[in-house]
This record gives C-alpha cells, structure tokens and sequence, in this order.
C-alpha cells in the first residue's frame, strides 16, 4: 500500500469514528507521525494533503526541518530543557510539557524569540511509572502556574498516550478519564493563557476508540507509513 492510499484508509477509519460519535470529521486533525521516516516519505505525504507532521525528538526536527515542505511541525516526545531553544522557532506546539520547569524554559526562549508557543499538558492517565506526564491530580497546579509565570505560553489543552494494549478497546477507560478532565478545563473561561482546543489522544491502533471518546487531534505514525526500522535510529 502506497502512503497515499494508506491515509485515505486513516481518513476513512477517522469519518467512521466520528459518525459512530456523531462528530464532524474536520473537527479531528489528524498528525502524521514521521519519526524514523525519510524526508521523501514525509514529502509524499504532504503532498496528499498532510498539514500536521510529528517527531518525538528534538535532533531529528533539527536533521529533517530543511529538506521538508512546508507543513506544521509538533513535538510529541519527550523534552529536555536543554534542548527547548533548538526546537522553540520550529514547531507549532509541544504536546509532551509535563513540568513547570520545562515550561519556565519554553517562556524563556519563546520570549527570546518573541513568539507564543502553543502547549498541551502531557497526563498521565493511566498511572504508569515508565511514562511521562503528570499525574491528574497535578493538571490545575501546573496550569495555574503557567498562567500565571509564562506570558509567552499558551495552553492549548491535553495529551495523553494510553498504555500499549493488544486490544484497543482496553483503552477507551483512559481517553474517557483524559476527556473527563479536559472538559473541566474546556468549560473555564478561555483566556490568552489557557484556551482549551486540543485533546490529543489516539496512535494506529486506538485513534478510532480515542475520537469515539472525545479526542480532536490523532497522532498516526504506522498507519500511514509502514513499521518503524528501530535499527536506523541515529544515535
Ligand atoms: C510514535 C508515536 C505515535 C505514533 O504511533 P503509531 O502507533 O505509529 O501510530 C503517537 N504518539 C506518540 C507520542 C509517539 O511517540
């Protein structure tokens, strides 16, 4: 299957799920996820009509960002401080912010820049030890000081990733719970600092349970380009 084929079929399976849960399937964006694919590919799909790509780390940005058209680029991975002023001119949002002090360097480099960076507040809704994120819990605290500290931020909403199940109806209790939360926010008054729009949930093998359960943005990686080649990982 040819990668243009592989996104209308991603694009069919998306309007399914928005019909199943009577939603319009432009209110779902969807990000191709491109992380260990080739510029040529990440072309490719550009050109079918992909207007949102993702990496989840910051050198492969750096390494692909000239040789790509012109599409917006987000981070999904996570983020060392050190590496925030690589990356803070090149992408359109960080999906992955999980600290205040991450934040406090994305306000200093944005401000650098003079731009407004866009953030999702990475949860960790299922409570795994291994991953990133913050715990439920501390969503308010987090955003409560951001908003308050970073003029040069904008909290665009939620991300999560749910735990990796063989079947994916064993996620839908963790986007129900993200979307749960995210409603509590979407509900308060949108400021220039806090102004809910993104619930990012939903990889190749859940997105259609994650837009059933509410989630507008789906990252999809393997569904448009193939398996991943671990071994060409640059190290
Ligand atoms: C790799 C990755 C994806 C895409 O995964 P696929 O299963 O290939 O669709 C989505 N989100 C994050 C955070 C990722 O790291």
């Amino acid at each position: 299957m040819s990668i243009k084929e592989n996104i209308e079929r991603v694009e069919r399976l998306k309007a399914e799920a928005c019909r199943r849960a009577g939603r319009d399937p432009s209110d779902v964006l969807l990000v191709a996820v491109t992380k260990l694919h080739t510029t040529e590919e990440m072309n490719e799909a550009i050109d079918c009509g992909i207007t949102d790509i993702a990496e989840n780390k910051v050198q492969e940005i750096v390494r692909k960002y000239d040789e790509v058209k012109p599409a917006r680029w987000h981070l999904i991975g996570h983020l060392q401080t050190n590496k925030v002023r690589q990356v803070i001119d090149k992408v359109c949002m960080i999906h992955s912010v999980d600290s205040f002090h991450l934040a406090q360097e994305i306000e200093k480099r944005a401000a650098q820049h003079d731009l407004v960076m866009d953030i999702l507040i990475q949860v960790n809704v299922a409570k795994e030890e291994s991953k990133f994120g913050i715990d439920e819990e501390d969503t308010d605290l987090l955003i409560r000081e951001i908003a308050e500290n970073c003029p040069h931020i904008r909290v665009k909403g939620l991300m999560c990733i749910a735990p990796l199940e063989e079947d994916p109806e064993d996620a839908r209790p963790y986007f129900a719970e993200a979307k749960r939360l995210y409603d509590r926010y979407d509900v308060m008054d949108h400021t220039d600092r806090v102004d809910f729009q993104y619930l990012s949930m939903g990889m190749t093998n859940d997105f259609q349970v994650a837009i059933e359960e509410g989630s507008n943005l789906i990252r999809v990686g393997t569904a448009i380009f193939g398996n991943r080649d671990y071994r060409s990982e640059e190290k």
